[in-house]
């Protein structure tokens, strides 16, 4: 089946033009000047199907690089399955998520693989990738990193938080930087201070402060700083590639600029919600209802100024890309798990469906070039995680990943409104949107198209990895 994607002006991280789009299949074969019958052959005529995208933008399909869906967490797991997770992403216009196998203390990376791969598969709208956890530092899981690499699974992400848990040590990030630094591999690091905030908590549950807005304050961007400089001083003896996932704080992310100004390579990631939702009017809203924002690292204060901090990082070019850390719990039997105990709220937001919406809407709010917003929501994700050429780009070869994004449309975010992902609130309730996700489609199939959703579970195919694309 060929489609012509005609009229429309196609947005790169690198500029914008006027270009007719031609797919044969599930590939990019053509992009022509418009109307161009260069090829022979009116194409407006003989193309199988033809969307006309006049007045609107075509940009490659977004590639959220990091996704929880289904993920098991404190005795519940994530609301979202690989069905529901992937299916409200293609609604918002993202066509590739990287999700997180889980390897918790005790288990076999291999056999959670295998079981992630059991998961998804068969389930997913849209394609997706894997990046795996890597909970217990050992010669098994050592051992088993060079493996993931000939397997697609080409990153490695480690915490420095939840000790007893998933904390790795000092000695154990070390080594297993060492092994990225041999066989290719991407660190991943939750930087943040585990153990210094495990007492803060405990300090603060014995003083009574139970309420969520608690969860923010025993988390100070100074555990954020602290982490990230550790990380990125192991990174320099191992000469290991590390990014920092979902960066909160203006501290840490000026660190890793510092970093990458030093030609390390450092790369940062944030999410939506760090650069629109705050400590004050988020996680201390009234009574629990701030269980809705609580998340790790956790939403900071604006009156210390970090949302504005970190839209300059996206200008400056030192967040490198931004993605979801969708983690998404409903209120009811989940959030309400740490009623009169904040440490015990699942940590997670919900927000896959909306993040290409909400950095648009940087665009017209003049925080973010139109180019910019391709970059960190596209095109970069695919170059640092290994899909690029495949994914993240409008070009001949390429799989036929691709929004038309109409500027002129509008997207009301909420609770009967747009809200397609399994949660019984909307983090982003009441956000307006000046542009609206037309048409999607993954590998040429159309799967959203005004208004309708028109994909299917299983046509998502797992996307083997190569190493990253991105690395100085
Ligand atoms: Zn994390
Ligand atoms: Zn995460």
């Amino acid at each position: 089946m060929t489609t012509l994607i005609r009229n429309g002006t196609v947005v790169s991280a690198t500029g914008s033009s006027r270009q007719d789009v031609l797919i044969d299949g599930e590939t990019i074969v053509a992009l022509l000047a418009p109307g161009s019958t260069a090829l022979g052959v009116d194409l407006a005529a003989t193309a199988e199907r033809v969307i006309d995208a006049t007045g609107k933008y075509v940009i490659p399909g977004g590639v959220d690089g990091h996704t929880h869906m289904e993920m098991p967490f404190g005795g519940t797991k994530a609301s979202d399955t690989f069905e529901t997770g992937t299916r409200a992403a293609a609604w918002g216009g993202t066509t590739t998520i990287v999700d997180f196998v889980v390897q918790a203390q005790g288990q076999r990376v291999m056999d959670t693989l295998a079981a992630w791969h059991d998961k998804a598969a068969g389930q997913c709208a849209i394609d997706y990738g894997f990046h795996q956890i890597i909970g217990d530092v050992d010669e098994e899981s050592l051992k088993a990193m060079d493996a993931l690499i000939d397997e697609g699974v080409t990153s490695f992400k480690l915490f420095m938080a939840y000790p007893g848990v998933f904390l790795s040590d000092d000695g154990q990030i070390l080594r297993a930087m060492q092994g990225a630094a041999g066989n290719g591999g991407l660190i991943m690091m939750h930087a943040e201070n585990g153990s210094a905030i495990d007492v803060l908590v405990q300090q603060a549950l014995a003083r009574g402060e139970t309420a969520p807005y608690y969860h923010g304050v025993t988390r100070p961007w100074q555990t954020e700083q602290e982490a990230t400089h550790r990380a990125v001083m192991l990174a320099d003896i191992t000469g290991a590639p590390l990014y920092v996932v979902h960066v909160s704080a203006k501290q840490a992310l000026a660190r890793i600029a510092e970093a990458r100004n030093a030609g390390q390579n450092v790369f940062g990631e944030t999410c939506p919600q760090y650069l629109y939702l705050s400590l004050e009017e988020n996680l201390g809203a009234p009574g629990f209802e701030g269980a809705k924002w609580v998340c790790s690292t956790p939403l900071r204060s604006r009156a210390e100024g970090h949302q504005d901090e970190l839209w300059k990082f996206i200008r400056t070019g030192d967040v490198t890309s931004v993605s979801t850390d969708h983690c998404p719990f409903c209120m009811k039997d989940q959030k309400e798990m740490g009623l009169g105990n904040f440490a015990k709220i699942p940590n997670g937001i919900g927000s896959v469906e909306h993040r290409i919406d909400l950095l648009y809407q940087g665009v017209v709010d003049g925080r973010i070039s139109l180019e910019r917003w391709v970059d960190v929501c596209c095109t970069t994700p695919a170059r640092m995680f290994g899909l690029y050429g495949r994914k993240g780009v409008i070009a001949p070869g390429a799989d036929a990943d691709i929004v038309v994004y109409d500027p002129a449309g509008h997207t009301s975010i909420g609770l009967g409104k747009t809200h397609h992902m399994n949660m019984d609130y909307s983090a982003w309730e009441g956000y307006e949107i000046d542009g609206h996700v037309d048409t999607v489609l993954s590998r040429g199939r159309v799967v959203v198209d005004g208004g309708a959703y028109l994909g299917q579970a299983g046509h998502g195919r797992f996307v083997k990895r190569g190493l990253s694309q991105n690395l100085i």
